[in-house]
């Protein structure tokens, strides 16, 4: 894997799994049954009999035979005194490469028969012996490799997605969205450049590029499916020339570098690919607003009881998006507060959000937030109608799960205008510049009778005469091109990345 497209895709609709370059079932720790079938190639290798290496290593035969059937795990001293017997070295026993070709075939049919694909076939099992002719394990393996393939390419359907995402989420809250590993990498790499305090300037993040590494190339010709290109064979990072108003240029930077940092390789699934996006928004939201000056930036303005989201913004230069979702970092941790972020499409449609404050989410049955339209009460919805769109909205709202006090602001960007808002419940209002806003609402969502059903009078006077024709959400129902990197064609990467490599 040579490259690392980000990809400028927002909400990928479906997936398919590229099973291609992995192992159809990743190994545990020890791999029992390469090792047992390593150990059974190596005795006959030798000219052994299972009675033979039993006794020179001194074991039951019945035990070395269910080791080497992959069923059993060999303690330490006897793995010590196999090599031995079959003189090669612990690491030669234990090495993930299996000793041929044939053997390969043999531990891939054997995981594949073992596993829950060939249990849902209902066939029977094909005895794996020396007896068993090359070409038949190949096509056998070649058979169920396809199979399962075809069957990923399956589910990866949008629920599947959606479901990926849910997972995720859960994972994020149990953890107040805090995740220590990735602030420790921020900081070390923060130290490493000799960065003390302040905003974080172009200039310190092109030191952490070269710290890194790598250079940088800004081009004219970035495929357009992309934010950013790593050439990962010459450590060169493409970037646009162009001056695109959505994304922080200093964000799609350290993004492209936290693939590198934390270690990503290309996305196995769908849920895989989130994950990585979140670690690397995560890791550059850390290193634009580092843990240590943020929190005591937070903890100042708690004392004031003058918590602000713009503030933030201003005190280390960045989105208010980013601000807003960096507090959700940091604010259940270091701060004692629990807190949800929302960021809404003029639509009504929720595109990202986070809660760990027990504030009622709309979501489907798959437990998905995004793409379910926010309740029409909430200050996610209601700031969009505030003439003045300059300061902060902040409005209470009673809901079925509690008082909760949020405040919203709206961003206007290439595909429309969006409210990003946060909200607390009613007990940790006090910390907050905005608490005395009068501003107050009340819904009942997800009663259908809150605002996702018409009112009954309007329903009688309407209902039957209405033919509204519905502007098309092509989003919605455009499946995602195949590939590790949704939405990204990989010819087009390729070819760019071949034009720019000579140069
Ligand atoms: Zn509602």
């Amino acid at each position: 894997m040579h490259f690392f497209p980000y990809s400028s895709e927002m909400s990928p609709s479906s997936w398919n799994r590229d099973v291609s370059q992995t192992p159809s079932t990743a190994a545990p720790e020890l791999d029992v049954i390469a090792l047992g079938r390593r150990v059974r190639h190596l005795r006959k290798q030798a000219g052994l009999t299972l009675d033979d290496l039993s006794a020179a290593v001194g074991t039951a035969p019945s035990q070395l035979s269910l080791i080497e059937n992959g069923k059993r795990e060999p303690k330490l001293t006897l793995l010590q005194h196999l090599a031995g017997a079959l003189n090669v070295s612990i690491d030669q026993l234990l090495g993930a490469e299996p000793p041929s070709r044939r053997a390969a075939l043999e531990i891939e049919l054997e995981r594949y028969q073992r596993g829950p694909l060939y249990e849902s076939l209902d066939l029977p099992k094909i005895r794996i012996s020396s007896r068993l002719p090359l070409d038949v394990l190949e096509a056998q393996v070649g058979l169920l490799h396809e199979l399962e393939r075809k069957m990923n390419e399956q589910v990866a359907t949008p629920e599947e997605a959606r479901r990926a995402n849910g997972e995720l989420r859960a994972m994020m809250r149990e953890r107040g969205n805090y995740f220590p590993e990735y602030e420790a990498e921020a900081q070390k790499v923060l130290k490493e450049v000799g960065y003390t305090a302040g905003p974080l300037s172009q200039h310190v993040i092109a030191d952490i590029a070269a710290h890194l590494g790598f250079t940088l190339h800004h081009v004219g010709d970035l495929p357009h499916s992309t934010r950013s290109v790593t050439d990962l064979k010459n450590r060169r990072i493409y970037l646009t020339q162009s001056q695109r108003q959505d994304h922080d240029p200093r964000s799609v930077l350290l993004q492209a570098l936290g693939h590198y940092v934390l270690g990503h390789e290309t996305p196995k699934n769908y849920g895989d690919f989130l994950a990585q996006r979140v670690a690397t928004n995560y890791f550059a939201a850390a290193l634009l607003l580092p843990e240590q000056a943020t929190v005591e930036f937070l903890q100042k303005a708690k004392a004031a009881k003058e918590i602000a989201v713009e503030d933030i913004r201003d005190a280390f230069a960045v989105s208010y998006e980013t601000a807003a979702h960096r507090f959700t970092n940091l604010a259940t941790k270091h701060l004692g507060i629990t807190t949800h972020f929302q960021k809404t499409h003029q639509s009504g449609i929720i595109y990202k959000a986070y809660e760990n404050d027990g504030v009622n989410f709309p979501q489907d049955h798959t437990g998905a937030i995004e793409g379910q339209p926010s309740c029409k009460a909430w200050t996610s919805r209601a700031v969009f109608d505030v003439p003045d769109k300059f300061s902060a909205y902040s409005q209470y709202t009673d809901t079925p799960s509690g008082t909760y006090w949020c405040t919203a602001r709206t961003e206007r960007s290439a595909a429309g205008e969006f409210s990003l808002s946060i909200g607390v419940p009613y007990q940790h209002v006090k910390w907050f510049r905005g608490r005395e806003t009068t501003a107050r609402a009340t819904s009942n969502c997800p009663d259908p009778t809150c605002c996702k059903r018409p009112p009954a009078e309007l329903t009688n006077q309407w209902a039957g005469n209405a033919w509204p024709s519905a502007r098309a959400h092509s989003h919605l129902l455009a499946a995602m091109p195949p590939g590790a990197f949704p939405g990204v064609d990989e010819t087009e990467v390729y070819s760019f990345l071949q034009a720019h490599s000579g140069s």
